[in-house]
């Protein structure tokens, strides 16, 4: 295969391949573009008078791989799974060795383990790579997970760097680690993304059905809160989302949207990886679970009927202003033990895979460009800059926080509890708090059951070793 002009091809131009194709055109590096719709290549030249120039569109995938400067730059912005083994397999006879394939998609990182062993046994070279910001992300800046040989970084990063979304002028990119590590973090970045959405979503339940906030007023609480600690993306937007009047009835947009959440499996895939990494990232994984439930609709309006007249209270939440700064406390501090959670998951899998991951720089590169993105993530940037943590709740700034605001949390779910009102992640944000921070638990008990019924043995606080106890048959 002849050698082209292209730095890069982008194999995909639905969303998020269009997207960065334009990004990476606008920065000055020539990209190749092909696509099942071979039309959508060349529309996204033609349409786009200056940066187009820089867009070369193919009708063939031989036309699209002869078009790159060797060693070839091919990045795949396909659907996960499947689809991206098979365009894998019809662009791998094309390529030389020291060729590099990049999924840029969101993969399940045991597909791009598997993905990376064979194709580094061919010569080839593969990178895993996590894009978050969504489409105007993926366009202006969006932030940027690698994963995959190191070797290959240095012919990716001069573009990367172009491309990604700058926090204080600093790319938000990075090299994680080899094999699966970009799309792992990637994943938990999900993760941590669902867990956020769902506890302001359940501060918006509170405000809506515990004080009775019209969204335009809980519109401006966000924006308010937009201005400290809690600054963030999904602030910011969620803000915007009450404040928008829908043009067909007048009515606020929130109302006339149906309470169902869809999901596309990578939060799912979070809960899974805490799970066998025996990582209890409960947050995230009462935020997969509240979207299932959400889906359910048709059954919810029957239990609703079936429960109309239970026993609850009709009031707690009281004072209006008090209530909204207690609000504001509570998710701060449910939001520190989500990332804890999500941030405990990565270190589990650095541990399990020998990845080495730089939780510091991960908290660095999510400043800008990702859904996440906040000023929170300065602070636990600089935490891991401090020193090794174990957990985020043990950082020495997090401690005085969550100990300073943790009373707040109490009172919200307690309250939320009290009034009938669901706060899933909230709760498992308090439960996981009180279990984390307390010395001796009740897995004694567990310990002593299962050494009952299956001898399953247990350690004594008072000697090494360990033990059967002749319980009483049962
Ligand atoms: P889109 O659905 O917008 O685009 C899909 C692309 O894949 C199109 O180019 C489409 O071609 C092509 N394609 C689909 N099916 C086939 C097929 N059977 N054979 C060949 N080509 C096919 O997806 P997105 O751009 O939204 O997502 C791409 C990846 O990026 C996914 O892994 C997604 O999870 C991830 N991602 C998405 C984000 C988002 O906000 N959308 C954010 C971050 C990551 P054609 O034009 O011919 O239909």
């Amino acid at each position: 295969m002849s050698d082209g002009q292209a730095d890069i091809g982008v194999l995909g131009l639905g969303t998020m391949g269009a997207n960065l194709a334009l990004n990476i055109a606008e920065n000055g590096f020539k990209v190749a573009v092909h696509n099942r719709t071979t039309s959508k290549a060349f529309a996204l030249r033609d349409d786009n008078p200056g940066i187009g120039d820089n867009v070369l569109p193919t009708e063939t995938l031989e036309e699209f791989v002869s078009a790159l400067k060797a060693p070839r730059l091919v990045l795949f912005m396909v659907p996960a799974g499947k689809l991206v083994d098979d365009e894998m397999a019809r662009v791998t006879p094309l390529l030389s060795p020291g060729d590099v394939m990049i999924d840029a998609g969101n993969a399940d990182f045991n597909d791009t383990v598997r993905r990376s062993t064979a194709v580094e046994a061919t010569g080839l070279h593969f990178v895993g790579m996590g894009v978050s910001g969504g489409e105007l992300g993926a366009r202006h800046g969006p932030s940027i997970m690698v994963g995959g040989a190191r070797e290959t970084y240095p012919l990716l990063e001069p573009i990367l760097a172009k491309i990604a979304a700058k926090y204080e002028g600093e790319p938000c990119v990075a090299w994680l680690g080899p094999d699966g590590a970009g799309h792992f973090v990637k994943t938990i970045h999900n993760g941590i993304e669902y867990a956020d959405m769902q506890m302001i979503a359940e501060i918006y339940g509170i405000m809506r059905d515990g004080i009775g906030l019209e969204p335009a007023a809980m519109a401006k609480i966000f924006i308010d809160w937009n201005t400290r600690g809690l600054a963030s993306y999904l602030i910011e937007i969620t803000a915007v989302t009450l404040a928008e009047t829908d043009p067909e009835t007048s009515r606020p947009m929130v109302d006339v949207i149906v309470d169902e959440a869809g999901q596309k499996g990578t939060g799912r895939w979070a809960v899974i990886e805490a799970q066998k990494l025996g990582v209890g990232a409960t947050t995230i994984e009462a935020a997969v679970s509240a979207r299932g439930v959400s889906s359910h609709r048709g059954e919810r309006e029957k239990a609703s009927a079936l429960y109309r007249d239970v026993e609850i209270e009709t009031s707690r939440f009281g004072d209006e202003a008090d209530d909204i700064a207690e609000m504001e406390q509570a998710l701060e501090t449910a939001k520190i033990i989500a990332y804890a959670q999500g941030y405990a998951t990565m270190a589990a899998a650095s541990e399990e895979y020998g990845w080495n991951l730089p939780l510091g720089e991960i908290a660095r590169i999510w400043r800008a460009g990702c859904i996440i993105r906040s000023r929170f993530l300065d602070d636990i940037a600089k935490a891991y800059d401090a020193g090794s943590v174990v957990n985020l709740l043990q950082a020495a700034d997090f401690v005085a926080r969550v100990a300073a605001a943790q009373m707040a949390l109490r009172q919200v779910v307690a309250k939320a509890a009290l009034v009938g009102i669901p706060v899933p992640a909230l709760s498992a944000a308090l439960a996981y708090f009180d279990d984390y921070r307390r010395a001796r638990g009740t897995t004694n008990l567990t310990q002593a059951q299962r050494d009952l019924f299956g001898a399953h043995t247990f350690r004594r606080l008072d000697k090494d070793g360990v033990f059967h106890h002749r319980w009483p048959a049962v």
